[in-house]
């Protein structure tokens, strides 16, 4: 199906050549295939092969990590009062 309309995927990898940004997918989403050496799969499975489009995008952003305390570790500081502006003249 030469007429057949197709999109690459950013950041695809072929499985079988290993190169990326080879790896095209019908409009209808129904077949991967690699441009460099030939490689079809007829069912792409994985968010990796899926088409970014609005829906997809915006399900990836639900995807949250929760809101978590950042704890600091002063590792460097050679002195224990190293930031005390009166002591240093
Ligand atoms: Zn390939």
């Amino acid at each position: 199906m030469p007429d057949t309309p197709r999109r690459f995927i950013a950041g695809a990898v072929c499985p079988r050549c290993g190169l990326m940004d080879k790896i095209v997918v019908a409009v209808g989403g129904q077949e991967r295939l690699c441009v460099s050496c030939g490689y079809s799969d007829a069912r792409p499975e994985g968010p990796a092969v899926e088409p970014k489009t609005r829906v997809t995008r915006g399900a990836a952003r639900r995807v949250e990590t929760p809101a978590e305390a950042v704890r600091l570790i002063d590792t460097g500081t050679a002195g224990s009062d190293a930031v005390d502006p009166d002591a240093a003249e």
